[in-house]
């Protein structure tokens, strides 16, 4: 299987070959399928196995497809440093897309709490954040998800160990009910599978 056979849009194709991917990985070819038909989906993978642009370039090519603009997609993450690493890749792969993402996460001075709260108020397409900061910033009632299409939850297993599972579901209630929700997890305990029941409409799985 080739890139080629997922049908992406030009623009998206060049991040590609600027990021130098060539063909894709096995959690990619099954998931980029699934999410493009807009179904949920749970997946089991490890770090390492390119899961992050499994579900960054299925959303990508719709956004720019689609020529959307405004608030559509938002990811979270347990820690600061993996929020930092999907956004450098969003921003890699979207260089010649126009779209445009922001990384929310907590420990950093008060001045990166002014540039993220300023960033906010400015838009972006994606929002990339730890759920601990979105909540602080949810709090100032400053950020708009009328047109969320996405929520993706990256290591879900290790933001629940972190005791995010609330600030997850209060995030939640500020989102559109009709909306795609994709959960990744290195590990499947009884309570990622309750968790995911509570926020997956009849979600597609697979396990690596
Ligand atoms: P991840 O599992 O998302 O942390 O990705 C691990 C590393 O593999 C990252 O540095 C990605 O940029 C890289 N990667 C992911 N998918 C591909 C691919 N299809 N071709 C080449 N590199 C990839």
């Amino acid at each position: 299987m080739n890139f080629s056979d997922f049908n992406f849009e030009s623009s998206l194709n060049e991040g590609l070959d600027a990021m130098g991917f060539d063909k894709p990985t096995p959690i990619q070819e099954f998931a980029i399928p699934v999410i493009q038909q807009g179904k949920d989906l749970i997946a089991c993978a490890q770090t390492g196995t390119g899961k992050t642009a499994a579900f960054i370039l299925p959303i990508l090519n719709k956004m720019a497809k689609e020529g959307q603009t405004g608030l559509n997609t938002l990811i979270l993450a347990p820690t600061r440093e993996l929020a930092i690493q999907i956004d450098q890749q969003i921003q890699g792969f979207a260089y010649f897309l126009g779209v445009s993402s922001i990384p929310v996460y907590g420990g950093g001075d008060g001045i990166a709490w002014e540039q993220q709260k300023k960033a906010m108020e400015v838009g972006a397409e994606i929002i990339v954040a730890t759920p601990g900061r979105l909540i602080a910033l949810l709090a100032g009632g400053k950020i708009n998800f009328d047109k969320l299409e996405h929520l993706i939850m990256d290591e879900a297993d290790r933001m629940l160990d972190m005791g995010f599972s609330e600030d997850i579901l209060k995030i939640v209630n500020y989102l559109p009910k009709d909306r795609q929700t994709i959960l990744f997890s290195a590990t499947m305990p009884p309570k990622i599978r309750q968790f995911s029941k509570q926020l997956l409409n009849n979600p597609e799985e697979i396990s690596l």
